[in-house]
Formats: C-alpha cells, sequence, structure tokens
C-alpha cells in the first residue's frame, strides 16, 4: 500500500482485453461451482478423453515410462531429435517428401504452438482469417498478439464448407494469414481435396501464409479422407501443420503436440528466427511427453479400430448426431470426423438471445455441460457443442435430458 494507506487495484492487462476462451470460462466455473454443492455434473464442453474411459496406447505410456530418468535434464529447444524426425519421417510417409528434421518444432501440445506462432508472426493491425465457427484458441491467440482476428463464415446448408466467397471479400491488405481447422472443431467437416486446394489458392494468390490445424487427422468417419494442405501449398505457399497426440493418441495430458514448416522458408528466415526465439525463451516442451511421440507415430495405428463402424468414436458420433436430429426444431450437421456434433436449435421453435445464459441454464436443470456455439466466434446464438465422447448408454442418457430441457423451452 502508499503511505496514505491506499491500495491499488490489480488488474489485468490490456492485451487481455477481449480475449475469450469460453470452453472453459465462466460455464466451468458454474459447474465446478455445482459440483462443490455435490452435484454431479456430466461434461462434454472438452475433448478430453480419459474421463471417458480412453486410454493412451500402451507403449506410448511404456516409452515414457522407460526414458523418464534421461528426461530429467532440458532438451533443444526444437524438441528432441527422435521426435522430430519421427515427425519428419510422418509427413514423408505420407507424401511430402522433402520434410526434414529442422523443419519440425515440439511443443506443450498444439495449443502452446499456435500461440508462440501467432507472437512471433502477427503484428498490432495484422488481420488473421480463422473460421467461424473455430476453436476458440486462435481467435483468442490472434488477439493477444493485438492482431486482429477477422472470422470467415463456414456453410452449415453446405456441410459446414468454408465459404470461399465470404474469404475472398474478407481479404485487405493487411490480411497476412489464414487459419484451417481440417478436420474441424466444432463441426466434424472434413474438406475435400478441391477445398484444401481452393483455401490453399487463395493463400498463394494473396500471399497468405497458411496456418493448418490438423489435430484431428486420424479421426474420420466412413468414406471421409483427410487431405494435408501442406501438400497443396507445395513450394511456394508458406505452411504451418499443427498436429500432436492429444486427440488420435488419446494422450492430451502429455502435452505432446507439433508444427510442422514447409513451403518457401527462404522468404521466411525472419519470422522462423523469431519463432525459434520464442522456443529458446520456454527452454523446451516437456521432455517425457516429448518421448511419446516417435513411438505413437510408429507401429500400429490403434486410433483405426475407434474411427470404424463398431469402434467407440464412430459409433458415438453417429448415435449422437442422430439423437439430437430427432429433437423437434434441432438439426446437426452429422460429422465426417473429430469429436463433436454442433447441433441448431432452430430460432422459430428456441429463440434464444444469450446462448450462453442458455447452457448455464441447461446445466442447472439437467446438469450437463455443454458449450454454447458463439464460444466458438459463431455469429447467432443459435448453437451449441456436444462432445460425443461418452459410451452409447450415456450418450443417450445425456441427450434424452436435453431433449428434456429443450421440450420444456418450446
Ligand atoms: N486445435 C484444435 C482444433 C483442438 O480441438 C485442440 C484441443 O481440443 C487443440 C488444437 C489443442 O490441442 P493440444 O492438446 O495439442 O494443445
Amino acid at each position: 500500500g502508499c503511505e496514505d494507506g491506499s491500495v491499488r487495484t490489480i488488474r489485468q492487462s490490456n492485451k487481455l482485453r477481449g480475449v475469450r476462451y469460453d470452453v472453459r470460462g465462466p460455464i466451468l466455473a458454474e459447474a465446478q461451482r455445482l459440483e462443490a454443492e455435490g452435484h454431479r455434473i456430466l461434461k462434454l464442453n472438452i475433448g478430453n478423453t480419459a474421463p471417458f474411459g480412453f486410454e493412451a496406447p500402451e507403449s506410448i505410456v511404456a516409452s515414457m515410462t522407460h526414458h523418464l530418468t534421461e528426461a530429467q535434464g532440458y532438451s533443444d529447444s526444437r524438441g528432441i531429435w527422435s521426435a522430430r524426425t519421427a515427425v519428419a519421417q510422418y509427413y514423408q510417409s505420407c507424401g511430402l517428401k522433402d520434410t526434414s528434421v529442422d523443419d519440425v518444432f515440439i511443443g506443450n501440445g498444439v495449443s502452446e504452438l499456435i500461440s508462440m506462432v501467432l507472437q512471433a508472426f502477427v503484428d498490432e493491425g495484422n488481420e488473421i482469417l480463422v473460421p467461424a465457427p473455430d476453436y476458440p484458441l486462435w481467435t483468442g491467440a490472434v488477439s493477444l498478439t493485438g492482431g486482429t482476428p477477422v472470422h470467415y463464415r463456414c456453410d452449415e446448408a453446405n456441410g459446414w464448407m468454408p465459404d470461399l466467397e465470404d474469404i475472398e471479400s474478407k481479404i485487405t491488405e493487411n490480411t497476412h494469414a489464414i487459419v484451417i481447422i481440417n478436420p474441424n472443431n466444432p463441426t466434424g467437416a472434413v474438406y475435400s481435396k478441391e477445398m484444401v486446394e481452393a483455401l490453399v489458392d487463395i493463400a498463394r494468390r494473396h500471399d497468405l501464409v497458411v496456418f493448418s490445424d490438423e489435430i484431428y487427422e486420424k479421426i474420420l468417419f466412413d468414406d471421409a479422407v483427410h487431405h494435408h494442405a501442406a501438400k497443396a501449398a507445395g513450394d511456394d505457399v508458406l505452411c504451418l501443420t499443427f498436429s500432436g497426440l492429444s486427440k488420435a493418441y488419446r494422450a492430451c495430458g502429455y502435452r505432446a503436440g507439433w508444427v510442422m514448416i514447409s513451403g518457401p522458408q527462404e522468404r521466411a528466415t525472419e519470422f522462423l528466427e523469431g519463432l525459434t526465439l520464442l522456443a529458446n525463451m520456454r527452454m523446451c516442451a516437456n521432455v517425457p511427453g516429448q518421448h511419446a511421440i516417435q513411438t505413437a507415430l510408429g507401429g500400429y495405428q490403434s486410433i483405426d479400430e475407434l474411427v470404424v463402424p463398431g469402434g467407440r468414436f464412430h459409433d458415438q458420433a453417429m448415435l449422437a448426431d442422430k439423437l439430437l436430429n430427432d429433437i423437434p426444431g434441432v438439426s446437426s450437421v452429422r460429422p465426417r470426423g473429430a469429436l463433436y456434433c454442433f447441433p441448431r436449435l432452430d430460432p422459430e421453435v428456441y429463440a434464444i438471445d444469450d446462448d450462453e445464459a442458455f447452457v448455464i441454464d441447461l446445466l442447472r436443470a439437467k446438469k450437463i455441460l455443454v458449450t454454447h456455439g458463439t464460444g466458438f466466434n459463431w455469429f447467432e446464438p443459435d448453437h451449441f457443442r456436444l462432445v460425443t465422447l461418452p459410451d452409447v448408454e450415456v450418450l443417450e442418457e445425456a441427450i434424452g435430458r436435453i431433449a428434456e430441457f429443450l421440450a420444456q423451452r418450446r
């Protein structure tokens, strides 16, 4: 305090003004308050696999345990050699034959790398094209840099495909990059080869960098196929591809992700030096988690069993989709990948002005936590996102309770 006894209010930095991350925001605080009162809350607000009975492959756990003693020291700030090599070889095996160990940075999950990359790249006033709806870290992390997230519309009537005309119409001389999330969170859309090429072609024509978040690349249903943006980008569009172990290997707590840089790196030396500086400043990603990467990417891919008919990821997603669409006034585009449904509540039937309040009402009444659509920067308060991780009995129960709640609101 001061000599006169007054004390200063301790405020958050101005940088945080307008930064939001609603999947763990006030809705989670309310859920935790209810839990403290003794209520059991079914949390369907984040894609966290472990609480729903999914286990990381044993070989991953064994690999971390095996290396635990030698993982005590800091590693190279870009990541341990074996992990970076494994990532490079993974992309080589996907047809990106020139990917090398020097193109890869390992991070504490994709989350850290998204923030680091944007901090290294964006200046105040720069505009970054971000999908709406988006995974809200992208919008929040752009805002935190002082840059401006500019949302392009994904079209629900067209399977949530990006609206290419809307993207073009939002490009200005200040636009520096476009974010692609494919497979998409929250919509479950998976983009065709033509769509990925069209998005990258916009970047090519307007000299934009591509940030491609592909963390759900292996969670694909039915005949969905994933196409790497880096392949479409070739050697003339700078492309940063983000992925990691959190989803396909059910290992989100191990915090192991990567970014792979492709394209005309000679034009980006200063940016890449900046990224290296930021990587150096945080020393390294947690080293035990890095030791899981080579093991995960090599060998048998147990994720393949979860995404086919009869596998939990597949069957739960299809059941959730069906049950949601059975509710009057609810329509949901069937997910083609990822771990979510993003249903629409017909405004003629439900008339919601504040979807966060709606979600909190649902939570209080039915003890189920979902996330409101505007939390994903969707434009209207008429959607919510449901995580499809619970097994079919729990999903039936949960969507049943959501249906009861909605019946009272019609
Ligand atoms: N990107 C998307 C689209 C996500 O959905 C998530 C997590 O849900 C992340 C990134 C963050 O993943 P990580 O655990 O690697 O930080």
